[in-house]
């Protein structure tokens, strides 16, 4: 440990891999019978921003006989050290080996983190493939969004959590407690896991080819379902909320108290898997916000509170909620921030709640720059009442105003593009004459890359070739006035992005050449090599094109089609046919159409 001592302070931002933060949980391992270790397979900055992993530390250390403790992928300078001085990767809290835990449970966010879980499985001292642990090996679970295709991943992952994981997390670690006390195997306990609803083993599924290469089916053994559904909670006001949240020790992502008003979306947007993945809407009481928020903030001395959901202003009583909160929040200078508005419910009487307390930028996103464009994505939102949102934000005192945008959606034209412009240079002329001149007002445009994400009425579609999305940002730049800053995301992550997120059980080999050949860290630009990912689908011959820019049938066998996140394809394919027929859809709360989320919940009625 002396050693480590010496060495550590010659890492870039030690603080990272060193523990003792406020709220941490230390027990004693000899005391507990299962050991979990929770693996955020990006930075401890990124890591320690993330809500769900607050959540799932904390729900797994309320349990008297589990001991959660966390690890994160470490930056290049550490794992070099790691490997230079042969030292394993290690949690924070007891500094033992990832290799000394029975349980390794990592949260996917995003497909570019897919190779820091292999490395960080390997700096672990541990085989990184699944079928080359033994029983005595620590059982690797995975859960989060990428969950819904976790076929990229299989070849690594024992177990995956399909959908919420506060409930099934407690029935796993009964689970693995009964394992421990009754000596189970590894497959015997696979077998028994797959019986728990939203668990998937992937070594009980057999996948087949066509010649063509798209899958031709996905078998499941006996005994493990057909399909695995999705797992949500269905009552937001007495899950598990974690009120002593983690206080980083160095600067992180966000670092502030998180309340998740609300889980799903009443909204459809196409090309948002969040807001398919997580239907049926479920929210949570001010009552329950109002205790947690006050609670969090005794037990932190955190400044800010952050409203959080995929769509804040669709939470009914919001102005009920900023005003219960901001009395308090006043009191102790306790800022309240509301990221995930829409712009056509940004009101004056929201705008001066928020504002009264703390002004920082606001977000707006119209996705698209036509009204067509954006009925094909069905958006939903006017030019009219982005300018009205604009307008109030700028006579409201806000001088800055960012605009969200992405480019390659389907159908997308040159007019839709320069629409962006048109937007931009709108609200920016509406700045000027409502700010004035002495304000200095800016307009910044964002625009992402489009990525078809599977359970969207998009899985089917071709996502643009790198090559084209050059040519759209070159096109956008040359519009755009000097006085709008133009930020974009760069198409060749926004290509793997597509091909890993649509990938087939045959991508893992890629995933795997790809990091022994060096590539980690992939979603940091620093870090990022295109050309060795391009290289190592090559070497397992295969292409990212074939996964990210090829249309697909209806009637093929997508590579998730054994995850069900409760919404029905034919419902998905409706809408797709909607969307390129140029017709909105009405949101939940105008009009169900049936999609098939309902049916998670108790008496099969959403509420909106
Ligand atoms: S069942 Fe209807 S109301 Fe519920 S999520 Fe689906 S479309 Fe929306």
């Amino acid at each position: 440990m002396n050693r480590l001592e010496d060495l550590l302070p010659t890492l870039r931002k030690p603080a990272r891999y060193v523990g003792g933060e406020y709220n941490a949980v230390m027990k004693n391992k000899d005391a507990v019978e299962l050991r979990v270790a929770f693996c955020f397979p990006d930075t401890y900055e990124i890591g320690m921003s993330h809500l769900g992993t607050r959540i799932l530390y904390g729900l797994m250390n309320e349990l008297d006989f589990v001991w959660c403790e966390r690890a994160f992928a470490p930056w290049t300078d550490m794992e070099t050290m790691l490997r230079t001085e042969r030292l394993p990767l290690w949690a924070l809290e007891s500094g033992d080996p990832l290799s000394a835990f029975d349980v390794l449970a990592f949260t996917l966010q995003y497909e570019l983190s897919y190779t820091n879980v292999l490395n960080m499985l390997d700096l672990g001292g541990l085989p990184i493939r699944a079928a080359d642990r033994d029983d005595a090996a620590p059982l690797v679970i995975a859960g989060g969004p990428c969950a819904f295709n976790p076929e990229p991943m299989a070849d690594f992952i024992d177990l995956f959590v399909i959908g919420e994981g506060e409930e099934v997390t407690a029935e796993l670690m009964d689970l693995f407690r009964a394992r421990r006390r009754h000596g189970w195997s590894k497959a015997e306990t696979l077998r028994r896991a797959v019986l728990l609803e939203g668990v998937y083993a992937p070594s009980l599924y057999a996948v087949s080819y066509r010649e063509d290469g798209a899958v031709a089916a996905v078998a499941a053994q006996p005994g493990a379902p057909a399909r695995v559904t999705k797992r949500i909670v269905r009552d937001l006001d007495s899950v598990y909320f974690p009120v002593k949240p983690l206080v980083p020790n160095t600067e992180v992502v966000h670092d502030r108290i998180m309340l998740e008003l609300f889980r799903g979306c009443i909204r459809g947007c196409r090309f948002c898997q969040a807001g398919f993945t997580t239907r049926p809407v479920r929210t949570r009481s001010v009552e329950t916000l109002v205790r947690q928020g006050l609670t969090s903030l005794a037990a932190t001395g955190y400044e800010e509170i952050s409203l959080t959901s995929l769509s804040t202003s669709d939470y009914r009583p919001l102005e009920g909620l900023c005003d219960a909160l901001l009395g308090e929040c006043q009191k102790r200078r306790v800022g309240l921030s509301l990221p995930s508005l829409r712009a056509d419910s940004f009101s004056r009487a929201l705008m001066e709640r928020v504002q009264s307390v703390r002004k920082s930028g606001l977000t707006f996103a119209p996705e698209a720059g036509s009204a067509r464009l954006r009925d094909v994505i069905n958006k939903n939102l006017t030019e009219e009442d982005l300018m009205r949102a604009c307008g109030t934000a700028f006579e409201g005192g806000w001088n800055h105003v960012k605009l969200y945008f992405m480019c390659g959606l389907p159908t997308e034209t040159d007019e839709d593009l320069a629409g962006i412009a048109d937007l931009a240079h709108k609200v920016y002329a509406l700045g000027r004459a409502t700010a004035g001149r002495a304000r200095g007002v800016g307009v910044t445009v964002s625009t992402a890359c489009f990525v078809p994400k599977p359970h969207t009425p998009f899985q089917w579609e071709a996502q643009d070739s790198v090559a084209v999305f050059a040519e759209k940002q070159a096109f956008l730049r040359a519009r755009l006035r000097k006085q709008i800053t133009f930020r974009w995301h760069a198409a060749d992550t926004s290509f793997l992005e597509g091909a890993l997120a649509r990938g087939d059980r045959r991508v893992g080999a890629a995933v795997e050449a790809a990091w022994r050949s060096g590539c980690r860290l992939d979603g940091w630009s620093e870090c990022f090599s295109s050309e060795a990912w391009h290289k190592a689908f090559a070497s397992c011959g295969l292409s990212l094109a074939f996964y990210a820019a090829r249309t697909r049938a209806e009637d093929e066998v997508l590579p998730w089609a054994h995850i069900s996140a409760s919404v029905d394809n034919a419902h998905l394919w409706r809408e797709r046919t909607r969307a390129y027929a140029g017709t909105a859809s009405p949101n939940c709360r105008e009009h169900c159409l049936g999609c098939g989320a309902s049916r998670l919940l108790a008496g099969g009625v959403c509420d909106g």
